[in-house]
This record gives C-alpha cells, sequence and structure tokens, in this order.
C-alpha cells in the first residue's frame, strides 16, 4: 500500500470528500493536512448525508484512524458540534485523533476576520468571516493557541493572556468595539478542552507507523490548487497551503514519502467568493451548470460562479502539485449538453498565453480560447464501466489528459459513493 495525496485541482469544492470517501475504504489513516471550518466536503453513504467541516471523509469506516492535523486550524465549538453530528447518525468517533499542535480559532479571530472584510468595503475578500485568516496569521507572529494548550490550564492562561492584551489593543483602539474578557474566553475554553482531551495527542507517530507499515495513508486536502497563497490567484486565495507539498508540512512525512499525488477536478470550473476566473458563464449555460449540479457553498450556501473547464489552469495546478493522476468528478453534469467547450489558451491583448499569468491583474484580462468538443445525450450516472461511456464523453476526458498532461484515473459520474469509474489502477 501506500500514502497518497489528495488534493483539489482547481478552486476548491471539486468533489474530494467523496473520492475520499471511496479510497478511504482499503486506507488505515486519513489524515487532513490544512485549512479550517472555511472548508466544507460533502460525503453522501449509507449513513446519511453530511457536511464534514473539520473530520476527515475516512471516518465512516471502522478500521480508519481519522487525524486532523498539525496544518488544520480548529474553531472547537464547530468540531465538537461536527462530533455530535456524527454520533447521532451512529458513527464511531472513537479513532479520531487532533494533533496537539493545530492551532485554535479563537473569538478574536472570528471578530477580527469580520471587521477586516468590513474595513475592505468593495475589496473584500469574500472570506467565510471564520477567523481562519486571523488564526493562521497569528500561528506565523507567533502569537497562536494549540490544541495542546488546552490540556495544561496554566499554560493555557499565560498564551491567551498575552494574546488576548495585544488583541484588545486592536479591537479598541483600531476598530473601536469593545475588549473581550480573558476569564471569560479562558471559562469557554476549558469547557471545550474538557470535552476535546481525548482526542488531543502526538499525532505524527499513527501516521508515521502506518506509512512505515505500508498501509494505505490519505492524506487529505482541502479547498484546490488556484486558492493556494504562493500560487494561487493573490490575493483572492485562502491562508494556508493547498498544495500537495503542504501534506508533508501538514502531518508530519517528508517529500519523498508520497507514492502518489491525485488531483480532484471536476468536468467544468467553479469558483465561490471574489476573484478572476476567466471561463465563468455569466449566461443560462453558467445557471444550468450551477441548478444542476446544486453548485451552493457546502459551508455558507453561497451560489458558486461556473464555467467552462479551463485547461490553462488545469494544466498549472498539475505542475505545482506534481500531480500522479486526475479523479474527473461530476462527468454527469454535461448528460443532454448538444457541445461542451474547454478553454486552451487564454487572449491576453494581442498575445495567446498558454501559461497561467502570475498577476491577477493580467488574469482579469485575459479572454478564454475555446475548443468545442461534441456532448453526449445519455445519462452516464448508472454506468460502471468505463467501456460504456458514450464515445463523446471518454474523448472528453482523453483530450483533458493531454490537455493536462496527466492521466484521469478515477471519474465520477454522481454524489453517490457508488457512482464512480476506475479507470486505472491507483494502488501500488
Ligand atoms: P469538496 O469540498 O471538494 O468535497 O466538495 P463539496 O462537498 O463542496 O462539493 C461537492 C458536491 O458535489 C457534493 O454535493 C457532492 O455530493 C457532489 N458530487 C461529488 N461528485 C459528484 C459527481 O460526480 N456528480 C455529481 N452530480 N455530484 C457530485
Amino acid at each position: 500500500m501506500s500514502v497518497i495525496a489528495i488534493v483539489g485541482g482547481q478552486w476548491g469544492d471539486e468533489g474530494k470528500g467523496k473520492v475520499i470517501d471511496l479510497l478511504a475504504e482499503k486506507a488505515r489513516v486519513v489524515a487532513r493536512f490544512s485549512g479550517g471550518d472555511n472548508a466544507g466536503h460533502t460525503v453522501i453513504n449509507p449513513y446519511g448525508e453530511f457536511r464534514l467541516h473539520l473530520v476527515p471523509s475516512g471516518i465512516f469506516y471502522p478500521q480508519v484512524t481519522c487525524i486532523i492535523s498539525n496544518g488544520v486550524v480548529i474553531n472547537p465549538a464547530v468540531l465538537l458540534e461536527e462530533i455530535d453530528d456524527l454520533h447521532n447518525h451512529g458513527v464511531d468517533t472513537s479513532r479520531l485523533f487532533i494533533s496537539a499542535r493545530a492551532h485554535l480559532i479563537m473569538p478574536y479571530h472570528t471578530i477580527l476576520d469580520g471587521l477586516e472584510e468590513d474595513r475592505r468595503n468593495k475589496g473584500a475578500l469574500g472570506t467565510t468571516r471564520r477567523g481562519i485568516g486571523p488564526v493562521f496569521a497569528d500561528k506565523v507572529a507567533r502569537l497562536g493557541i494549540r490544541a495542546g494548550d488546552l490540556l495544561d490550564r496554566d499554560i493555557f492562561w499565560g498564551r491567551l493572556s498575552a494574546a488576548l492584551e495585544f488583541k484588545n489593543i486592536i479591537l479598541t483602539k483600531v476598530y473601536q468595539v469593545s475588549p473581550l474578557s480573558a476569564e471569560e474566553i479562558y471559562g469557554q475554553y476549558c469547557h471545550y478542552g474538557e470535552q476535546l482531551a481525548p482526542f488531543i495527542r502526538e499525532t505524527s507517530s499513527i501516521i508515521r507507523e502506518a506509512a512505515t507499515k505500508g498501509e494505505l495513508v490519505l492524506l487529505e486536502g482541502a479547498q484546490g490548487a488556484l486558492l493556494d497563497p504562493d500560487f494561487g490567484t493573490y490575493p483572492y486565495v485562502t491562508s494556508s497551503s493547498t498544495l500537495a507539498g503542504a501534506s508533508c508540512i501538514g502531518t508530519c512525512l517528508g517529500p519523498r514519502e508520497s507514492d502518489r499525488v491525485v488531483g480532484i477536478f471536476k468536468a467544468y470550473n467553479t469558483r465561490v467568493g471574489a476573484g478572476p476566473m476567466p471561463t465563468e458563464l455569466k449566461d443560462e449555460i453558467g445557471d444550468l451548470i450551477r441548478e444542476k449540479a446544486r453548485e451552493y457553498g457546502a459551508t455558507t450556501g453561497r451560489p458558486r460562479r461556473c464555467g467552462w473547464f479551463d485547461a490553462v489552469a488545469g494544466r498549472f495546478s498539475v505542475q505545482i502539485n506534481g500531480l500522479s493522476d486526475i479523479a474527473l468528478t461530476h462527468l454527469d453534469i454535461y448528460d443532454g449538453f448538444s457541445s461542451i467547450k474547454i478553454c486552451t489558451a487564454y487572449k491576453f491583448n494581442d498575445e495567446v498565453l498558454t501559461s497561467f499569468p502570475s498577476d491577477i491583474a493580467i488574469l482579469e484580462k485575459c479572454q478564454p480560447i475555446y475548443e468545442e468538443l461534441d456532448g453526449w445525450q445519455e445519462s452516464i450516472s448508472g454506468i460502471r464501466n468505463f467501456d460504456k461511456l458514450p464515445a463523446a464523453a471518454r474523448n472528453y476526458m482523453s483530450r483533458l489528459e493531454d490537455l493536462l498532461s496527466c492521466p484521469i484515473s478515477l471519474v465520477s459520474i454522481g454524489p453517490d459513493r457508488r457512482q464512480i469509474i476506475s479507470v486505472k489502477e491507483l494502488f501500488s
């Protein structure tokens, strides 16, 4: 078996939850390595329909140990609610562990996220206002509070009071709002700490042990490549790395330890929030995709912007992640389309660009250059064999493989766990 990193190839919401839920059947460990509860994975399986924000998507299998790793930031209230919801649906969470190194979202992070978005006004980034940006900023500013701190009340009080002294200056002097009470936050978080204590531990040894034994370890990403703070559409990006490289730092493994890197791509593109998206369709085709695929955010309910597949961005994503495989999802959404377009290059002034620009000022002015392929009329959701897919669907996949220079190993043709076709063997 092997270590497989699974990452979003586009702007997030590609269907990572569904693919991980499927692959986890053979896994020993599933470790989420980045982001916070701004990400939401939808999983539909025999237990019901779940929107997981923090708990890894392997939680539904009794043999899987699930880890919320050091690269993730945790809002304890959200996590406790999610654990409760899983219990209520009969899901066992005794194999869930939280890295003692994971940073905690504190009340001032959420408040500051909202105040900063309001201050940006028309230039708002479209954050989920859940405190994710501010908590990652505190992590590198060495002001953060980590899950392990909750296990020692003296340490926790010392770190909280030091951080809050500074945060209250920002709240009162910069934003002119009321200060927060250290005692109140302390009481609330000690209560969370008591409930979370059985889950908090040093987790890297669990991952390392499974990897050393050759058991299947899945490293679960959040959001997508084009939201990465270094390589995404900066500043319209998220605040922790979404790339496969982060799966090492965000867990404990070294760069040589992943055997495969699977990028999840939708058959079209979506984006939530602000920022450039060259293939966005603000017409009835975009609306049709949104309604057919229920493209509304799992975490925020916000309608997602929809458009044709952008192979310029897709190729870039394959490169910056070092993808070995692609899992293509939502191919069924194109059922009944007479033709399907793929963006193969951008027109920028008089130039034709085939690589993804680093500057959004350029990307915002790029016009997509499309190639048009035949669509198919039949429903493909019930098909379980690649050879039975309509020739036009196979042709579409083959053209994407050429344009992206990466094989498609899985194709998903509906939201259900069974609606997936294995095209090439993923496990060595
Ligand atoms: P994630 O964050 O990448 O896991 O993605 P989301 O959960 O935000 O969105 C994916 C949505 O698409 C969920 O509602 C899934 O149930 C659904 N889904 C996943 N794969 C497919 C597919 O192949 N076809 C269709 N129609 N829906 C899918």
